[in-house]
């Protein structure tokens, strides 16, 4: 039971991918690769896929970039996003390639009649757009210096592009407001939530390497989800984008959105630990990270590795197995009762094992 509701949202469909209306919080990366390069491209968003991404988006900077769409649709799984800034003829060829959903950013789309002739496009190949509001190329963010005008004023621009939209009488919208302010992006979102519901794209922009990143992310992502805001995430990191998607299932784990796989809990470690469980813990990861067959589990798995006897199955009661640790021996238990010993080397063998049986 999660001990909170989400936002009751319209439903879109990208290439398969139902977001909003309670489905799944879909997990979206970007490429960074050349899409000019579509081999280049296709192989970055295989590795994507095979993380689990569910929703690629690559960035189209010119007609040569956007006349690949098609070639690299033909040879990946997932929705492809075509990401269009400035010019507005690129966004209609990726349209006329198969494009699965298009990324509008109203700061620099340019005139009205433009996102009019997008619109009549995508409404005829049946794919959705985001209107995706970016403080960083909307001028009039800047002349604000507190949280809450800066989020009315993203929101502002984001409420224009709905009504032009709306006025076409499309309505497979999907709106982020992202702002690299955790504060700003966050009233952002509320304020538009209020407003209208549609699914909601979150993400804070430029949140840095994949240790600042991934901490500013989910502290920014954690406070709308935590509220019922966000029907698809994207985390931005200065890194390998599959880092991108393993942080976003991690997130969702975490908040209970997302459980498939296996969940591995640990402690602290502290005077009482008598096994080296920092190696023990990585190597376990490491395990978990080759067994392809996770994504078939019916049900997720909690692991605990703890290292003590005296409050490791008690703090772990809410795992399905683990080991706590002892002088060169471990505590096998189960739901917190103990049910065996293991030898601190067999610990991730005598898991792994566990966790295949379980399958
Ligand atoms: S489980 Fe045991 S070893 Fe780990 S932090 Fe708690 S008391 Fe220390």
């Amino acid at each position: 039971m999660k001990f909170y509701t989400r936002n009751e949202t319209r439903k879109i469909n990208v290439g398969g991918v139902v977001i909003g209306g309670g489905s799944p919080v879909a997990v979206q990366s970007m490429t960074n690769s050349d899409t000019r390069d579509w081999k280049a491209t296709v192989r970055q968003i295989k590795q994507l896929q095979e993380a689990g991404c569910e929703i690629v988006r690559v960035s189209l900077p010119d007609m040569q970039a956007a006349q690949n769409v098609r070639r690299i649709k033909k040879h990946i799984k997932i929705p492809l996003v075509a990401d269009i800034h400035f010019d507005w003829r690129i966004a209609l060829e990726a349209v006329k390639q198969g494009v699965d959903k298009l990324r509008i950013n109203p700061g620099n789309i340019g005139a009205k009649e433009r996102v009019e002739a997008l619109v009549k496009e995508a409404k005829k190949a049946r794919i959705p757009v985001r209107i995706g509001v970016n403080a960083g190329s909307l001028k009039s963010v800047h002349n604000f210096s507190d949280n809450l005008s800066r989020a009315a004023e993203l929101v502002k621009a984001a409420m224009q592009h709905v009504k032009i939209l709306e006025k076409c009488d499309f309505y497979d919208i999907a709106v982020s407001l992202k702002a690299s302010n955790i504060a700003t992006t966050a009233e952002a979102y509320k304020l538009f939530a209020s407003k209208r519901n549609y699914p909601l794209h979150l993400g804070i922009t430029e949140a840095g390497s994949i240790f600042s990143g991934t901490i500013k992310s989910c502290a920014g992502m954690a406070i709308m989800l935590y509220e019922g805001i966000g029907d698809t995430i994207r985390v931005s990191l200065t890194a390998d984008p599959v880092e991108e998607v393993k942080t976003a299932y991690s997130l969702l784990q975490s908040l209970e959105l997302r459980s498939s796989g296996i969940e591995i809990i640990s402690c602290p470690t502290c005077s009482r630990t008598e096994v080296d469980l920092i190696k023990i813990v990585s190597q376990m990861e490491a395990e978990v990270a080759k067994m392809k067959f996770l994504k078939k589990l019916k049900k997720p798995v909690k692991v605990a590795l703890m290292g003590c006897v005296v409050n490791g199955p008690g703090e772990a009661k809410d795992a399905d197995f683990g080991i706590a640790g002892g002088k060169n021996i471990g505590i096998l238990f189960k739901n917190g009762k103990a049910v065996g010993k293991v030898k601190p080397q067999d610990w991730v063998k005598k898991l792994v094992s566990l966790i295949k049986k379980m399958n």
